[in-house]
């Protein structure tokens, strides 16, 4: 692996220069103005490339960080030389840089949040990873993992560094299994992507944080544009390893402006914090109140364009922060995901996402996800079982997408992990059905501990037109068909399925949308209320009781089976 990274002129002119000249739009700017302005061009919005120090100032809060002192590594492994001696070039870089090495490390607080801070340095040797880059990126993952802070990586490098070889390649095994442990601690990570990051720091710890947030305009990649491009000799799309690109190919959680990277730092920092809540006494389940409606009322109703969508629910928490991608291939829109919080306490919610308007419903897909929304839920259900937070979902979509390209990409497989995972997830699951219910598409996000079902929400095995047009041999059959599968609440909490109904306002959750999402809200904080006081063991058990039980005969209140657990520790 080489030092590669995309051809773009060096940072800004020399220090004592007033002027400086963009290398986005070549524009003459002022260097007060341009610092005042964050590094960022006002012409152009190109953000230029900034120093460790620079990023740890933009970052942390005024006078919070505190470096760690690095005793000096393996100064020239390799005693390496090509056209100069590599100690040459170190000592050169230390120069230029005012660093010791290609990166800084530290303790700082972010938003008031306690934080390890790692920041890379480009200016030293392309912010190449060699031995003591690894040593100190390690070291900073473990003192996380020994003091219980977030880890916040600020990463800009061209890869591995030639000069140390192969021992400087090692340095991903390293930086990776520094990272493992921080995950299985259940420990935040977040790793701000910035212009350039590529080869051996892309490919191991910048890409292994649990939030991705990469910088406006960035290039992030593993072999540099030109490798990819005299390789496969082929027109690159202009956007090629952009922060956008990755935005859409749900590689990255968030693109942000340099501005806003600090806001976000310090609400992602919040919500992972977890303050316990004010513990209410849990409130007597009242009775379900239950209207009766015809099934076929209920499938109307449940359609309705203006009814409540899962970022309208979302809205009404306190704090919302939306994570994207499935990491692998693209950001499904049909299903939107993140870190939200509600009644203090802190939720990865995951929900369908219709949209209103025509033109979002297209966007949306309907709210029909392709198994890349599947995998988006997968990882942060995963995100939420590492850091012991509860999973919120919403369910509301005609179906999984039914396409050739969704059958390319493994839907079946997307949906059956989905629910297997969810099925033994060691944190509380709560579901909302909060509008349509079609069929499998529905359930991967329907496995849960607790099943509460919109009073005008159906689950459906298959859609009632759909089921009309096979046994009745007539689409126009769908109120009938409606009926005789028994669509509605009323039917899947007499059958155990649901495990409560909540209510919506007179006329349909359309006609009040804020009660509507009120009450929903309430609900789920309740229902937390009740789930968050059970060991993992207690909920597991409980959990594969209901799913055993349901379509049963035995229709009994909830059991709870072997208290204390699986045999396994409670986190
Ligand atoms: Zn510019």
């Amino acid at each position: 692996m080489t030092a590669t990274t995309p051809a773009r002129r060096p940072d800004a002119a020399p220090r004592a220069a007033d002027w400086v000249s963009c290398p986005g739009c070549g524009w003459l700017l002022y260097r007060k103005r341009l610092e005042r302005n964050l590094s960022v061009c006002p012409e152009c919005d190109h953000h230029l490339r900034l120093g460790a120090r620079a990023r740890i100032e933009l970052l942390a809060d005024a006078g919070s960080f505190t470096e760690r002192a690095c005793p000096p590594g393996p100064a020239d492994p390799l005693a390496f030389s090509d056209l100069r001696d590599y100690p040459d070039r170190l000592a050169e870089a230390a120069v230029r840089s005012g660093e010791t090495e290609a990166v800084v490390t530290g303790t700082a607080r972010i938003g008031g949040t306690a934080v390890v801070l790692a920041a890379m340095d480009f200016g030293f040797l392309g912010g190449s990873m060699g031995v003591e880059v690894g040593r100190r990126v390690s070291a900073a993952a473990d003192l996380a993992v020994e003091q219980r802070l977030p880890l916040v990586t600020v990463c800009a490098s061209g890869g591995a560094r030639m000069q140390e070889g192969v021992l400087s390649l090692f340095q991903m095994a390293r930086a990776g299994q520094a990272y493992a442990r921080l995950r299985e601690a259940g420990l935040l990570s977040v790793c701000v992507l910035t212009d350039p990051t590529y080869g051996g720091v892309s490919a191991s710890f910048a890409t292994l944080a649990t939030v991705l947030v990469a910088e406006r305009g960035a290039h992030v990649g593993f072999a540099g544009p030109r490798v990819v491009q005299e390789t496969i000799r082929a027109e690159l799309p202009d956007d090629f390893q952009t922060a956008e690109f990755l935005l859409a190919h749900g590689l990255v959680d968030r693109v942000e402006g340099r501005a806003e990277l600090r806001p976000l730092l310090g609400r992602l920092l919040r919500l992972h914090a977890r303050p316990e809540p004010d513990a209410p006494a849990p409130a007597a389940a009242p009775a379900p109140v239950l209207r009766e409606a015809d099934p076929w009322d209920v499938v109307q109703r449940a359609r309705v364009a203006e009814r409540p969508t899962t970022l309208d629910h979302l809205a009404g928490f306190d704090d919302f922060v939306e994570l994207h991608g499935d990491r692998t291939h693209a950001d499904d829109a049909a299903v939107v995901g993140g870190v939200a919080s509600l009644g203090g306490r802190t939720v990865v919610v995951i929900g369908h996402e219709k949209g209103h308007t025509v033109r979002e419903r297209v966007t949306r897909n309907f709210g029909m996800p392709h198994p890349e929304g599947y995998r988006k839920a997968m990882r942060l259900m995963a995100h939420a079982e590492a850091a012991g937070l509860p999973v919120v979902t919403l369910v509301d979509t005609p179906g999984a997408h039914p396409g050739p390209e969704a059958e390319e990409r493994g839907q079946s497989h997307a949906i059956a992990e989905t629910i297997m995972r969810s099925s033994r997830l060691r944190v509380p699951v709560v579901a909302v059905l909060t509008g349509e219910g079609g069929s499998g598409g529905a359930l991967a996000l329907c496995t849960s501990d607790s099943l509460l079902v919109s009073e005008n929400a159906y689950l459906s095995v298959i859609s009632p037109e759909g089921c009309a047009a096979i046994l009745w041999r007539t689409a126009s059959a769908a109120p009938a068909a409606a009926r005789a599968m028994r669509l509605g609440a009323g039917h899947l909490l007499a059958s155990g399925i649901a495990t409560s109904v909540v209510p919506e306002p007179p006329g349909g959750a359309h006609a009040d949308p804020a009660e509507a999402t009120r009450l929903v809200r309430e609900a789920v904080a309740a229902e937390l209320d009740e789930l968050c006081r059970l060991d993992v063991g207690t909920l597991l058990a409980r959990r594969a009781a209901r799913l055993s039980r349901i379509g049963g005969e035995d229709a009994r209140p909830l059991r709870v089976v072997a208290p204390g657990g699986d045999g396994r520790a409670a986190r």
